[in-house]
């Protein structure tokens, strides 16, 4: 099925979707959004305030920022997929709970497996220990990191990087890392040499950075 159509019908299914009470309190669910076709994936921890008025991800000052860095190392939203754990916004910007994140797993996976990207950006250290249980955003922003079904890379979350210099630097510096890191897993998957990469116990790979 068209990936597109397979998208879609996921944006449909969260439309309506009840599996956890967050529904009951948001404006609008917020599905995700972007190219289907993305190598590049963008994955946050739940709408804000901005994106829950406008069932958009990543369009408040954080989104801003995220365009700008994204316009730095020459791509542009256009080019990538954006989207959050939890679809629907926890009341008062809360942290998701564990029944909410079960519940609504189900619904990033499908939309990953559709996409299929090279690489997957979280933003911020929820989303990255979505992914990756031991992960400490301090120790691992700016590293990728292999799990058995993902290429991961944290960085810090625009958000804190609006409040924080010292974030917003190395926010920058771990985007201008992006399109290396895309072309060397490029070059990888061409040559099907996965035993290039030289991984360690900490789960991270290195891949010359
Ligand atoms: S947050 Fe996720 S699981 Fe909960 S109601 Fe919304 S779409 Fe469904």
């Amino acid at each position: 099925m068209d990936k597109k159509l397979v998208l879609e019908q996921i944006e449909k299914n969260v439309k309506v979707c009840k599996k956890c009470r967050l529904y009951k309190f948001a404006k609008n669910p917020v599905p995700g959004e972007g190219n289907p076709n993305a190598q590049l994936v963008f994955v946050g921890e739940a709408p804000g305030a901005t994106e829950d008025a406008t069932g958009k991800p990543f369009v408040g000052r954080a989104g801003k920022l995220l365009e700008a860095l994204l316009k730095e190392i020459g791509m542009q939203r256009s080019d990538v997929w954006i989207g959050n754990v939890i679809k629907h916004r926890p009341p008062q910007n809360r942290a998701p709970l564990e029944d909410e994140i079960v519940a609504c797993a189900p619904c990033l996976t499908l939309q990953l497996k559709a996409i299929s990207p090279k690489l997957i950006v979280t933003l911020g250290r929820f989303a990255m220990t979505y992914f990756y249980k031991e992960g400490k955003i301090t120790r691992d922003h700016g590293h990728v990191i292999k799990t058995p079904d993902y290429t991961v890379f944290p960085v810090y979350h625009p958000a804190a990087a609006l409040r924080n210099p010292v974030f917003a630097k190395a926010l920058r510096e771990d985007f201008n890392k992006i399109p290396r890191i895309l072309k060397e897993l490029s070059t990888q998957s061409a040559q099907r040499a996965p035993s290039s990469e030289t991984e360690d116990t900490s789960g991270q790979v290195g891949l010359g950075l």
